[in-house]
């Protein structure tokens, strides 16, 4: 673990243009973050890489993007109107607030004051819809992106001509009215999750939960979280709601401990049978090879896309001593890396920029490069090492002989000498 403390990661993070505070010339708001330059291409890879692996490149899944705003009838439902609450206690004295499933002692560590009781707390966010502010008008922002799948189950099955076996996935925001948020972007009140529904027979539905349990393990390993930092988690018996069948979590190597990225649940036919209840259709499924009927199982893999942009930033980070000096270098598998090539030149001079600017407009057509001029050689590297760039390209006066260039290698530092024709391929072959 190269992360001290999480103080570590807020600075660089706010340094190099990855996450900032919310509001912050208002002086901030409580849990929001906003990603900046960086951030937000290290987040989209993150994202991207999900879909990629879940759902373009398998024949067995389709994606959705349900709206924020639904029926408050879904929440009926799925039954977080009723139970979706984290019971929460305060201190008597200095009015700090705790979940209560998250202490373990009985006075305020704080000030030492005494706690109330523990109360239940609501997570969902209220609005009106339209201008009557009414309880009738009352919708919630939705507090996960699960139950937008559930209620197109039938519209997709119906167009997309899959079969069961097969999953819907979908990314976007998810709001909770959390009691206790913090730890950087760990825990906020408006996040982003990538959740996909796998359904399936439910007899096979335990051999979907082992398959997928595994391969969500392994596609943050993949994308070069150390193993040592990570773990799958079984949930205990007593953990588990009481609709689910099993549940397990990947957790993290936090700077404050381990803790969850993604859950992956065995949901049976909970969710499905409830809308089926509430809203009096059959979202029941016939086999169209066998003739048979029933409402399938359901796996749920359910990631936050901040949470695992917050892991992948964390096991990127390192330090290195390097000729008596500490470098600070961010090792982004390249998929994930924000930018995958600087292009320099060694001086301003004019036949220089303009090579640069030609080698730039070649680059950048295969993959996200930066053109970037200012500072000595030296801090410019130190820059790229700490926004994770895989490579840097010099153009100096050499260049304009023989139209070679200098590469340099973000984890070895070695720099070689390569005909600039042969760079996109040269970083293709790296980069595959
Ligand atoms: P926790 O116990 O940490 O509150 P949870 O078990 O309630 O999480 P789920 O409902 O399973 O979380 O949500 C799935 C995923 O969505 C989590 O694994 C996490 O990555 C992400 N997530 C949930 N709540 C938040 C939040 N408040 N901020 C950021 N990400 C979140």
């Amino acid at each position: 673990m190269d992360i001290k403390d999480m103080q570590t990661i807020v600075s660089l993070a706010k340094r190099r243009g990855f996450i900032f505070q919310s509001s912050e010339i208002y002086g901030g708001i409580n849990s929001c973050w906003d990603y900046g330059p960086y951030g937000v291409s290290l987040k989209r890879n993150v994202k991207d890489a999900w879909w990629k692996d879940n759902v373009s490149t398998r024949t067995d899944m389709v994606g959705l993007d349900s709206s924020i705003l639904m029926a408050p009838r879904i929440w009926e439902a799925s039954g977080h109107l009723s139970n979706f609450s984290d019971p929460m206690v305060d201190c008597k004295e200095c009015k700090l607030r705790y979940r209560a499933d998250d202490i373990d002692f009985d006075k305020c560590p704080e000030c030492g004051g005494e706690f109330t009781e523990p109360r239940q707390f609501n997570l969902m966010f209220k609005t009106f819809m339209g201008p009557i502010e009414d309880s009738s008008n009352t919708v919630y922002l939705r507090p996960e992106t699960a139950q937008g799948i559930f209620v197109n189950f039938k519209n997709v099955t119906t167009t997309s001509r899959k079969r069961v076996p097969f999953g819907i996935a979908q990314i976007g925001k998810s709001f909770r009215n959390e009691i206790t948020p913090g730890n950087f972007t760990f825990r906020t009140r408006e996040f982003e999750q990538m959740e996909i529904e796998f359904f399936c027979e439910p007899e096979k539905a335990d051999e979907f939960y082992e398959y997928w349990k595994n391969r969500r393990f392994e596609w943050y390993k993949q994308l070069g979280i150390r193993e040592e930092n990570l773990q799958l988690r079984e949930h205990a018996s007593d953990e588990l709601a009481h609709y689910a069948r099993g549940c397990a979590d990947v957790e993290y190597r936090f700077p404050f401990g381990f803790a969850e990225l993604e859950g992956i649940a065995n949901r049976t036919d909970y969710d499905l049978k409830q809308h089926m209840e509430f809203s009096g259709r059959d979202l029941s499924y016939m086999d169209p090879m066998t003739n048979k009927k029933y409402v399938p199982y359901v796996i749920e893999p359910s990631a936050g896309a901040d949470r695992a942009t917050l892991a992948f930033l964390i096991d990127a980070y390192r330090e290195e001593e390097v000729d008596g000096d500490t470098r600070s270098v961010m090792k982004f598998h390249h998929r994930l890396a924000p930018v995958k090539v600087a292009v320099f030149q060694l001086m301003k001079k004019p036949p220089l920029k303009e090579k640069a600017e030609a080698i730039f407009a070649e680059v950048v057509q295969h993959f996200e490069a930066e053109y970037y001029q200012v500072g000595s050689i030296g801090k410019r590297y130190r820059r790229q090492d700490e926004i994770g760039t895989p490579y840097c390209v010099t153009i100096d006066f050499d260049t304009l002989e023989d139209n070679t260039i200098t590469i340099r290698d973000r984890d070895s530092m070695e720099q070689e000498r390569i005909n600039a024709d042969t760079l996109v391929e040269y970083l293709k072959e790296k980069m595959s």
